[in-house]
């Protein structure tokens, strides 16, 4: 069995306590909600995209520990990003919390989004982990329906 603890790591808790980039975003030109029926996560994400790059990026809502951490590391990581950059940083996060990111493998990337790799031990978990990327990801495409992990 896997060790939960080693699921909760520090920096995701403290995350989760206190949320980054926790606002709605006035100057906001895309936005869309995302909803994790199985776990009860619900989210809005905004984005002032300018052209091709992520200009700002926040969210709100309620969600679990791992849900919300993800979401708050998420905007830290991809202030700045362009839509290219965003998208490959989302392929390899998902790919490490279902397990299909080599040990060893180039986690460059992700930098202290590294820290979500014990997700993938806990499949409901990953439901959590993914759903502000996926509400990301509608919100580039500028999808106004709300994204639903079910
Ligand atoms: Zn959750």
């Amino acid at each position: 069995m896997p060790d939960l603890r080693e699921l909760y790591q520090e920096v995701i808790l403290e995350h989760s306590k206190a949320p980054r980039n926790y606002r709605e975003l006035a100057t906001a030109n895309h936005r869309a909600e995302g909803y994790n029926p199985l776990c009860g996560d619900h989210f809005t994400v905004y984005l002032d995209l300018e052209g091709d790059s992520i200009r700002d990026i926040s969210f709100q809502g309620s969600g679990c520990a791992i849900s919300k951490a993800s979401a708050s590391m998420m905007t830290q990581s991809l202030k700045g990003k362009t839509r290219a950059e965003a998208d490959r940083v989302f392929d390899q996060f998902h790919k490490l919390v279902t397990g299909q990111s080599p040990a060893n493998g180039n986690r460059a990337e992700l930098g202290k989004l590294a820290v979500f790799s014990g997700v993938s031990e806990f499949p409901v978990r990953v439901k959590c982990a993914t759903l502000a990327w996926h509400t990301l990801h509608a919100a580039l495409q500028g999808k106004q329906q709300t994204v639903s992990t079910e």
